[in-house]
This record gives C-alpha cells, structure tokens and sequence, in this order.
C-alpha cells in the first residue's frame, strides 16, 4: 500500500508538472495502457485476426514453398510458411529463377523471421548483381510480409515513415519507327492518367536502316542523333515540355558515344537517361560496375544520368555510383537491389547526396507491392515502372486484397493493412502457371549444402585436422 500510495503521489507530481509545462495531452496518453493490453472493466484491445499468431519469441519458419508465373516474364514466387499458421510471400526478380531462393532454404528454415537482419546477413553471402540478387530479395519481402502480419502493420511502417499515400507509376511503352504512332501511344498513357513518361530509343532499330543515320558499330552519328531527337521532340509535342520523361535503351554505346548522345537529348530536358552503358556488356568495362565511366558522362552533360536496375546492394553496388558523383538518379530493381530493407538503405543513402529514387519494375503485382511499401518511406521519390499494362488484361487479377484497377489514373495505392496488403489469386495464378503444382513440397532443397561462415553444427575439419561429426549427423 505505501508503495502505490507513493506512486499515486509520484504521479500526481509528475502531472503537475507536465501541466505546467503545457504537456497534459502527453501525460494523458501515457497514462493508458498499451495498446493490446487489458483495461480495467474491459476486454483486451485486440487489432484483428492478424494477433492469434503473436507468439513472437516462439514463430519460426518451417518451409519455403515456390512457384513460377509464365507472363511477358517469368515471376518465380516464393512462400516462407511458419510454426504459427502465418505466413509470407517474396517474388524473385523477374525472369530469374525459383531456384535462386530455394538455395536459400536451408539457412531460413529454422530461423525466427522476426529476426529480419539476422536471416538476411546469414543469406548474403550468397546474393549478386542481376538475377543473382532475386532469392535474397524474394526471402526479405516474405520477412517483411510475415513481421507485419504479425504485429499488425503494413510493411512501410517496418521501413519508416509514409511520404506517399500513393506511388506514382510510369510504363514501358513499345517504340515505332512511325514518330508520330510513336507520339500516340505515348499520348494514350496521358489519357489514362500517367503523368511519368518514358520511351525507348533503340539505334538500330529506329534509324538502322537510314543511310548516313549509324556507324559500322550501330551508334548513331551526328545525323543519326538528330533523327533520335526527332522521336523525342514527337513525343514532348503531345505530353508537352513540363512533363518528366526519361529514355533507355539506346545501343551499345561506350563512354564517349554515351556523352554524345546525352549531349544531343539536352534541350529535352529529359528526367534520365537509363543505363547509357548497356548493362551487361562486360568487354565495355563491366558496365553495370563502372563508376569512373559513369563519372565522365556525368560530368559532361546536364542531361541527369540514370540507372543501374541490375546493381545488388549498397555497398556492393551503389556505393560507388554515390559516392563518386558518378548518378543523378538511382533506379534499383528491388527484386535484386534487395527488396525492401537494403533498397530502403539504397535510396536513404542516395538522398543524403541529393540524388532521387525511380524504380525498375518488371515482375507480378506482388512485388510491385512490394516496392510500393519501400518507396512510400522514401521522400524523393519518382516514379516507379510497370510492364505489364498493355497485353496482360489478367496481371492485376493474379493478386486479391487491393482495389482494382490495381493502377489506377497513373498511380497505385500504399495499403494500410497489415503486412504486403495482397494475397496470391489461387484459381487466376494456377492459370498461369510455368510448371505444374501450387507450391509443391520443395524437400529437394531441404539438405543443407552450405553453411554460412562461422556457423558450428556442420561436419568440418577442425584446426587439429580431425574430422568434426556434429550431434544431429551421428
Ligand atoms: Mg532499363
């Protein structure tokens, strides 16, 4: 009794004084009980089903599920399934493979998902540029679907704050050789609401076959650029001059080419030009990792220098870039930057530079969703890009649990609902399935192969030589 009559008292002084420092309304809030715990006279406050799963020390992941999505890409899918009944979905990049994610298997089962730093270091060891970043990002968005199902709140409140109750969306657009078909459908993509633009401007097959337009390598020479404009200039007459437009895909173009054609696109203003180094072409100087000839475009023009959709990690990738004032404007893929956590790391740090965020997207609504959560926390963001709009009348039906149309006037909804927001749509994606089965058992991958560094428990030579048979192989 004297030991809560003292608190009482303590109290009373405490609100005393925060009223006198005109804090009475934080005093008050402090006052309540937590959220989730019994009020006196009343019954627990509880936010919904999502809760019956909360035994955080005890949830552990018991099986990776997979399966793969036959589009425009494949969308290889992935399911981590708990000891809770809880689960979570990852994607892989688009046009990887399953497999890049069921190599992971053997370090995430087991693991608490909670833990989302300690599954992911264990697991990056194995990740890299291109589609060998897609497991790593598949297994962190199911982590983050799982913890927010879990705690009840969506994923971009696991990442930050929300800049953005909605992401605005640009697409790919199939280019013509016809300027002003070209120009049309780009106008289309105003009609429907986007306000983001972005074309295409393949050398070769736009100007190949004009005499004069293109060297014995395929780069356009001086004549050649100034067709390439034209296109440009066909489509700034219909979305007009104030509306950001980007390009990509220009050619195999080296650094002195890139500086050439960035150059000529100036008074376009346009918002990037994407990877000028064709990603991929390692005899140009590994392209996607070469941030000195990055560093010479960038300072030789004013056209903002974009890209880097294969690129894994900060550090492994776009440290670099940043640090050497090398990109105006970052474009990750998330389904190899590495999903939400690390492309969250990505852009923040980018920004700390002043450099903005545009998405690379290319995969199925789910991880769409996924990089909608990500970027919702990232305050100068862009523009995020979709693939699928034109020919795909069913992409939008392969998810449930978000209004349809899924883009909607050029943008998509940030969900507040807990975890990714969006579930599979089992009949619309047995539809459209790569493989037979609906994520079949995956007891192949079971058997560990590998074991992370400094991990004991696997049979091993110790330092004397002797063979080291851990208790679960005896
Ligand atoms: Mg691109």
């Amino acid at each position: 009794m004297r030991c809560e009559k003292r608190l009482s008292t303590r109290r009373a002084l405490l609100r005393q004084a925060a009223a006198a420092a005109g804090l009475g309304a934080i005093f008050k809030m402090t006052e309540e009980p937590a959220a989730g715990q019994p009020r006196r006279g009343r019954p627990p406050v509880r936010y919904g089903p999502i809760n019956k799963y909360s035994a955080p020390s005890d949830l552990r992941i018991t099986d990776m599920r997979a399966l793969t999505i036959a589009a425009n890409f494949d969308y290889p899918i992935i399911r981590l399934d708990t000891n809770q009944g809880v689960y979570g979905l990852g994607e892989v990049r688009d046009a990887g493979t399953r497999n890049s994610a069921l190599m992971l298997k053997q370090f995430v089962v087991g693991a608490n998902p909670l833990n989302i730093a300690e599954v992911l270091r264990t697991i990056r060891p194995y990740a890299w540029h291109g589609r060998q970043g897609g497991g790593y990002s598949a297994v962190d968005l199911a982590l983050h679907d799982i913890v927010g199902k879990v705690f009840g709140v969506p994923v971009w409140r696991l990442l930050g704050d929300k800049y953005h109750d909605r992401i605005r969306m640009y697409c790919d657009t199939v280019s013509s050789k016809d300027p002003k078909v070209y120009a049309g459908r780009m106008l289309a993509r105003k009609k429907a609401g986007y306000t983001f633009f972005k074309m295409d401007l393949q050398t070769m097959e736009l100007v190949g076959d004009k005499p004069g337009a293109v060297d014995y390598r395929g780069v356009a020479t001086p004549k050649g650029l100034q067709m390439l404009c034209d296109y440009i200039a066909a489509i700034r007459d219909v979305i007009g001059y104030d509306a950001p437009l980007s390009a990509d895909h220009f050619g195999r173009l080296d650094v002195h080419d890139s500086i050439n054609y960035a150059r000529a696109f100036e008074p376009y203003r346009l918002a990037w030009a994407e990877d000028l180094l064709q990603v991929g072409t390692l005899n140009r100087g590994d392209a996607p990792l070469n941030w000195r000839a990055y560093k010479q475009i960038k300072a030789s023009t004013t056209t903002p220098v974009g890209g880097f959709e294969s690129l894994f990690g900060l550090e492994e990738g776009f440290k670099p870039f940043i640090d050497n004032d090398a990109v105006g404007v970052i474009h990750p893929d998330p389904g190899t930057s590495g999903q939400c956590r690390e492309t969250k790391r990505i852009c923040d740090y980018a920004a700390q530079f002043g450099i903005p965020t545009a998405i690379h997207m290319a995969g199925s609504p789910l991880g769409t969703m996924g990089a909608v959560h990500t970027v919702a926390t990232v305050e100068n963001f862009l523009s995020m890009e979709c693939h699928a709009v034109d020919f795909m009348s069913w992409w939008q039906e392969l998810v449930t649990g978000v209004p349809k149309p899924f883009i909607n006037q050029g943008y998509i909804t940030v969900p507040d609902t807990p975890g990714l927001g969006i579930e599979l749509n089992e009949p619309v994606v047995k539809e459209h399935l790569r493989y037979p089965g609906y994520f079949e058992p995956t007891t192949d991958w079971d058997k560990a192969t590998a074991r992370p560094q400094g991990v004991a428990g696997y049979p091993h030579f110790n330092e004397h030589g002797e063979w080291v048979v851990t208790q679960s192989e005896r």
